[in-house]
């Protein structure tokens, strides 16, 4: 233990710090792979308020202390990982909902308040917030703005960038900064906003972020459609596209995700056939009858085996239950899950999905894949036991060659999760040279000593 480090704390946050070796491990993880040793963070903090944070950066930038700020710890990709030694500032006690402005579909929070709460407080004026990282009722708006998490709702409403307007944020010396107005458009100066959603917590710490509403959709209708090859399910996701239907979501689901969903999660999935749609349309209900009429036409000329629509809202919900199920499901069937996620354009799915589970059959590697197919946006969830030492061997290979197959497709190495740890090694194959100079510049400018979320991404 630093033991001046631990009195300057200690003066910020009295009981409110975390140092005995066993609090601190649930905060040395997220749910990537663990590394084989596992560094946990020297303190653990829970700050109030905005001050309280910055005071702590002033701490940590005197004893040039990395922090890594963090929400639930979902992220797939290392991002919460410490990597050598760390002071982790934990939202837990700021998770306020702030305000919310009706007449300018606004809403401010702090950053630790959910997805899921976000969206109930919203629903009671009628709006809506749409990103939905899948796992919404612990998602931190925080986490997802550090990540600009998409979800299945991407298709239609954009991610995360697309619904924040204004952020606070606290930099690596203490100064507090607004990044742009609480309006609906705002072209006054360089966009910072856009900067900090997506950098992963490498630049700052979010302390409150406004957020832009949109008015709720009346109705929503789930479909779930099956087919019998891929070719089909993909060509269906283009005929919907190129008939003028704009589905909230688009998802595919392989033949291995439906039956290990099915196999821990018994919901009358149809485990025998090679590829599922899942479809939600939204909006007025007398709009909804016609475009789901329409649906239903597509997808039986697209050769769908079988069709299943959600009449009700519980029917939806029930087949919602199931997808969100996948990655649970996942874990079942092995000590470890690692999710990826790969994006290309979406004429580029069939050669990206087949080519996955090519790879995957000649290493022996256990994969189940979905994915947001009206993004392009393809996430293998992969089985393993990385205890094997051999099995891990075979999955490097497998990952390696995933993100060249992805490159090589003319895709990127994430739609949605980032990069954090586990994918920096591939960063200077994907970016161009020179704008990944300037990323590097960016990240000095704003952080000079490296001591925000340092390792990450580059
Ligand atoms: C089952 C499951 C399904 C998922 N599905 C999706 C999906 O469909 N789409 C998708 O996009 N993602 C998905 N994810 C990934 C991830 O959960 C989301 O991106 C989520 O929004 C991250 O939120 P979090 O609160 O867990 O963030 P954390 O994991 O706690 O943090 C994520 C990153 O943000 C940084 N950070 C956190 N808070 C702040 C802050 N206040 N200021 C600055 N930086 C901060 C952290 O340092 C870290 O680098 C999924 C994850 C799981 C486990």
């Amino acid at each position: 233990m630093d033991n001046k480090l631990y009195a300057e704390l200690k003066k910020i946050y009295k009981d409110d710090i975390l140092y005995k070796k066993e609090d601190l491990y649930s905060y040395a993880y997220d749910t990537s792979p663990n590394p084989k040793e596992v560094k946990l963070p020297e303190y653990v903090v829970f700050p109030k308020n905005t001050q309280m944070v910055s005071d702590t950066l002033k701490v940590c930038s005197k004893f040039n202390m990395p922090i890594i700020a963090r929400g639930a710890g979902t992220c797939h990709c290392g991002g919460c990982r410490v990597s050598d030694k760390a002071v982790v500032i934990h939202f837990s006690k700021m998770n306020k909902i702030l305000n919310i402005k009706k007449d300018d579909l606004t809403l401010e929070v702090e950053p630790n308040a959910t997805i899921k709460e976000i969206n109930q407080e919203a629903e009671k004026e009628g709006l809506f917030f749409p990103p939905d990282p899948s796992n919404l009722a612990v998602s931190t708006i925080g986490g997802a703005a550090a990540l600009c998490s998409g979800g299945p709702r991407t298709f239609k409403y954009g991610n995360t960038k697309d619904y924040i307007i204004n952020l606070e944020v606290v930099l690596h010396d203490g100064t507090v900064i607004n990044t742009g107005a609480n309006v609906a458009k705002n072209v006054t100066g360089y966009n910072l906003t856009s900067l900090f959603v997506g950098s992963e917590g490498t630049l700052g710490i979010i302390t409150k972020l406004t957020l832009r509403l949109i008015p709720k959709p009346e109705v929503r209708r789930v479909t779930l459609a099956y087919f019998d090859n891929l070719i089909e399910a993909t060509s269906a996701v283009n005929n919907i596209i190129n008939a003028g239907l704009i589905p909230a979501t688009l998802d595919l689901l392989d033949k291995n995700t439906l039956s290990t969903i099915e196999k821990f999660n018994p919901c009358g999935l149809l485990c025998d056939k090679e590829a599922a749609l899942l479809i939600e349309l939204d909006g007025f209900l007398e709009n909804l009858k016609f475009e789901n009429e329409k649906l239903f036409n597509i997808l039986k000329k697209s050769n769908s085996a079988q069709i299943i629509q959600a009449s009700d809202e519980e029917e939806n919900e029930r087949i919602w239950k199931a997808r969100r199920s996948a990655f649970a499901a996942v874990t079942k069937l092995k000590p470890n899950v690692i999710t990826e996620d790969v994006v290309v354009p979406r004429s580029k799915i069939v050669p990206l999905v087949q080519g996955i589970q090519k790879l995957c059959e000649d290493n022996n590697i256990i994969v189940c894949i979905m994915g947001h197919a009206g993004d392009g946006n393809i996430h293998p969830n992969f089985a393993l036991d990385l205890s094997d030492k051999e099995e891990k061997e075979r999955f490097e290979k497998v990952k390696d060659e995933l993100f060249s197959l992805a490159l090589k497709l003319g895709g990127s190495l994430s739609g949605e999760h980032g990069i954090g740890w586990e994918k920096k090694k591939y960063l200077k194959d994907a970016l161009d040279e020179n704008a990944l100079l300037y990323m590097e510049k960016i990240k000095k400018l704003f952080d000079p000593n490296n001591i925000i979320n340092p390792n990450k991404m580059f």
